[in-house]
């Protein structure tokens, strides 16, 4: 006769395996989620993204965590997964972006 009372290796390999069954979709969506991208300047006058250029912004910063626009006292952050806006540098800004006007919040 087959004792039917779950060991408790039993019992903690049936929870890991429903944890990854149900992780599973959630990191598809997040792996296979586009990257924010907030480099399309095609709405803006020349004088704006000449401006842009000058400044040398870009989407990822050189200075990572320490300084990004996120961090700036020129940013105004966006919907969550949607780029912002900078009161200086006109167009989309990316939270994790930077340009050489970057100055600390406050
Ligand atoms: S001033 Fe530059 S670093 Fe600061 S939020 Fe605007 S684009 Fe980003």
């Amino acid at each position: 006769m087959r004792n039917s009372t779950l060991t408790r290796r039993q019992i903690l390999g049936h929870g890991v395996r429903l944890t990854v069954v149900g992780a599973t979709p959630a990191l598809l969506t997040a792996c296979t989620k586009p990257e924010l991208h907030c480099e399309d300047v095609s709405g803006l006058r020349e004088d704006d993204v000449a401006l842009r250029k000058q400044l040398e912004y870009r989407d990822v910063s050189p200075h990572g965590e320490s300084k990004n626009c996120k961090s700036c006292a020129f940013y105004l952050a966006g919907k969550k997964n949607e780029c912002g806006r900078c009161t200086l540098v006109k167009g989309p800004i990316h939270p994790l972006g930077y340009c050489s006007s970057w100055a600390a919040k406050g």
